[in-house]
């Protein structure tokens, strides 16, 4: 199945709801075209976006700048809606995460970790994924649909109202790094993906840095390169194996994209040098992918990669097939890389009594059953 063909099976739904279509999500191009359609000048355009991406306005009442007429036929044409909360929870280490539905029903995950110095917020790309890795929650639940710009950038601006971030400073935020680390491959759904991200930089609306802002991927080697390209955000490799015949099993995508394609592609990888480096994703599974021997390779594998590598002990959740590595393996395994000259820290798990570690997310969506459909078909 073509990478288009795949796109267009499970994009969005063109109009979720009757009536109003939202304004979020719009380019700054599309957002003039639909203001000059209504017949108003370009800085109609402009003040508008202050309004969305600066102010956080959730209703066209409260964008006093603009003339109360022009409030009014903008309310009966489009509506600034957030995604709705289906549930809210707290872990006990401060760790947020919300279950948001979309008007057509589909549900995702997004998850917020507070930190000393920094606020981490995890969105999602995709309702389900396209792939199925074995030590993913959300990898048991097949592809429902990709998310579209307005519900990936809709996902941060919920987390701002939640945490009270408006406007958009630059000073002390809360809500200083975004990681597409949440449910789906988000280079499976790159033009939505690419929509939202631009929208999240740019500098006069929610103004995140690319250097704040980090993909992660499991491997899609053909997109990697127009992702740096295009967007030049941080980029995050599922690596998790150092074989080949142990990540065709826990990644799957690998038997597509074998390791050495990966590591090629990372090598290609636009803007990566020392200050700037690529992070290798590397779960930690009990006497699957945890020796000593393992460690050593790894460390051959990236001796020329601009890299640092996240050591994540595996979070379980109900029917995993893997248990997390031995503190001691985790640590000898680390202690390797260091040794190498390679920063290998143990990533400290949040959010697991509310499920929302790392492999964990996972919503209630299904795709409508077509007798038991396979997974979906990995894009040609
Ligand atoms: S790790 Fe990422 S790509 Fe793999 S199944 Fe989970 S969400 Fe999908």
């Amino acid at each position: 199945m073509s990478g288009s063909h795949h796109a267009q099976q499970f994009a969005p739904p063109a109009a979720l709801t009757a009536g109003p279509r939202t304004l979020i999500g719009l380019s700054r191009a599309d957002l003039e075209a639909e203001i000059a359609a209504l017949g108003e000048p370009a800085f109609r355009a402009r003040q508008l976006w202050h309004w969305l991406y600066h102010r956080g306005a959730t209703d066209f009442e409260a964008m006093t700048s603009l003339s109360k007429a022009f409030r009014a036929r903008l309310a009966t044409h489009f509506r600034v809606a957030r995604p709705a909360i289906a549930s809210a929870q707290i872990s006990t280490d401060g760790t947020r995460k919300w279950l948001l539905r979309f008007p057509d029903g589909q549900e995702v995950e997004t998850v917020f970790i507070p930190q000393e110095e920094r606020g981490t917020l995890c969105i999602s790309s995709q309702v389900g994924c396209t792939l199925t890795c074995r030590f993913c929650h959300t990898g048991t639940q097949r592809l429902v649909r990709n998310l579209s710009p307005a519900e990936i950038i809709g996902q941060i601006m919920l987390a701002r109202d939640e945490v009270g971030e408006w406007p958009a400073s630059s000073e002390d935020r809360k809500i200083t790094n975004i990681v597409l680390m949440g449910m789906g491959e988000p280079l499976y759904n790159f033009e939505n993906v690419a929509e939202a991200m631009k929208i999240a930089m740019d500098p006069e609306g929610l103004a995140f840095s690319r250097r704040k802002i980090t993909l992660s991927t499991s491997g899609v080697v053909p997109a990697m390169a127009r992702c740096g390209a295009e967007l030049g955000v941080n980029l995050a490799v599922s690596l998790h194996a150092v074989h080949d015949d142990v990540r065709d099993v826990i990644v799957p995508l690998n038997k597509k994209y074998p390791i050495a394609q990966l590591l090629d592609a990372c090598r290609a990888y636009p803007g990566t040098h020392n200050a700037r480096r690529i992070t290798f994703e590397y779960v930690m599974l009990r006497g699957v992918n945890d020796s000593a021997e393992d460690a050593r390779t790894l460390v051959g594998l990236l001796k020329d990669i601009p890299a640092k590598v996240n050591l994540i002990p595996f979070n379980a959740w109900p029917g995993a097939p893997y248990e997390c590595s031995r503190p001691a393996d985790i640590a000898a395994f680390s202690d390797i890389l260091f040794a190498a000259g390679v920063s290998a820290p143990v990533r400290t798990p949040r959010g697991r009594d509310i499920l929302a570690a790392c492999g964990q997310l996972k919503s209630a969506s299904q795709r409508l059953k077509k007798s038991e459909r396979e997974p979906a078909e990995v894009p040609a």
